[in-house]
């Protein structure tokens, strides 16, 4: 059965990728029409709004969405597209698999984990106000129900996917009362997951723990702010940022989107590397029960990556966005 899904092909190198990534889809055969969709920049150039009302209805009505990069115009009043758009449906999970691919050289080749980054509080509630002329404050917030359905996600996502252990990352030790009840959360939680190990660590520490062992991380959960950072510092440790997929989630609407932003720097210059939004096509075919597509694909992309030199420049090579993906839909 045909399954259609809203696409909304962004900004920067977002049309690129996305024109690559359509590509890859349709020639693994995966049963999909796009409800094509305008967000960002280019969705303030066309019709004034950032976050159109008909972008909006085509993800209530589809669920689900394959999400390019949008760049957020500065001084539109405006905090983040991205951050603007998870707030209008609740989606509080973010999900970031870090896992290492054959064929990308680095200097772990074991890593395999999973961020679950909470999604909607924390310091991204971007309440700041001036005290004086040389002060300034912001406000953290971390509620009790919003870190209880984070920390239950990661949990339940181990218990499914025959993971074994689930690390909570905060700074409990200075922040006692914020990331002390995220914390508090999780320790509540876990007791009823007695097959999962818990166990937590001070975001420093973890920061210096994933450059020396990542291989000991298995699913990691944490507030907004710190779950930002760690995913792009695991995105370094598995290639660099176009190869990180992710989610945005929540019980009834999943939006696939890469890590990366709409890289103005490399826009139009058909240098962008797409697998980032390839993999995280290859999440929303497996969200969608097509694992076969999924399996294809991915089984396509790390044939390209460990049989051949063909590499985008991000990774060390001299291919176009447009090259690699040839080589990638020829192993298809
Ligand atoms: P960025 O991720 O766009 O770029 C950081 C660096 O990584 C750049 O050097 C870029 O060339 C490189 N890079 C990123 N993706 C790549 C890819 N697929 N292939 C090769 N190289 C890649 O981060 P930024 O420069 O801080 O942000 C640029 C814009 O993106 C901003 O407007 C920001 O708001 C937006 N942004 C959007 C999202 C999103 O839509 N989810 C996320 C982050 C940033």
């Amino acid at each position: 059965m045909t399954k259609t899904i809203t696409l909304i092909e962004g900004d920067g190198i977002g049309p690129e990728i996305t024109a690559q990534v359509v590509r890859v889809l349709n020639a693994a055969g995966a049963p999909l029409s796009f409800d094509r969709q305008s967000l960002g920049q280019k969705a303030w150039e066309q019709t004034g709004s950032l976050i159109p009302e008909a972008t909006l209805q085509s993800i209530r009505r589809n669920q689900v969405a394959l999400k390019a990069p949008c760049t957020t115009p500065i001084g539109k009043g405006f905090r983040s597209v991205n951050v603007g758009l998870r707030l209008a449906f609740d989606l509080y999970a973010n999900i970031r698999p870090a896992h290492s691919l054959k064929g990308i050289k680095t200097r772990y080749d074991q890593v395999d984990l999973i961020i679950f980054r909470e999604n909607t509080e924390d310091l991204y509630i971007g309440e700041e106000r001036v005290v004086d002329a040389d002060t300034v404050e912001a406000i953290k917030r971390i509620t009790r129900p919003a870190s209880k359905r984070i920390i239950q996600a990661a949990f339940d996502y181990a218990l499914a996917h025959q993971r074994k252990k689930v690390t909570c990352v905060h700074k409990a030790n200075i922040l006692k009362q914020s990331d002390g009840l995220f914390l508090q959360v999780f320790r509540e939680t876990a007791a009823f997951y007695p097959d999962i190990e818990a166990n937590d660590l001070i975001v420093d520490n973890a920061c210096m723990q994933l450059v020396m062992h990542p291989e000991q991380f298995d699913i990691m959960v944490m507030p907004n702010l710190y779950g930002d950072i760690l995913s792009d510092l695991s995105s370094g440790l598995i290639g660099g940022l176009g190869l990180l997929p992710g989610v945005n989630r929540n019980e009834d609407i999943a939006i696939f989107e890469a890590v990366h932003g709409s890289a103005p720097d490399i826009a139009g210059k058909n240098l962008a590397n797409p697998t980032a939004l390839l993999q995280s096509a290859c999440m929303m075919l497996e969200h969608l029960g097509y694992d076969e597509h999924a399996q294809r694909i991915h089984q396509a992309l790390v044939s390209v990556l460990s049989e051949t030199s063909i590499r985008t420049r991000d990774l060390g090579g001299t291919a176009s966005t447009v090259e690699f993906t040839d080589a990638l839909i020829a192993k298809l």
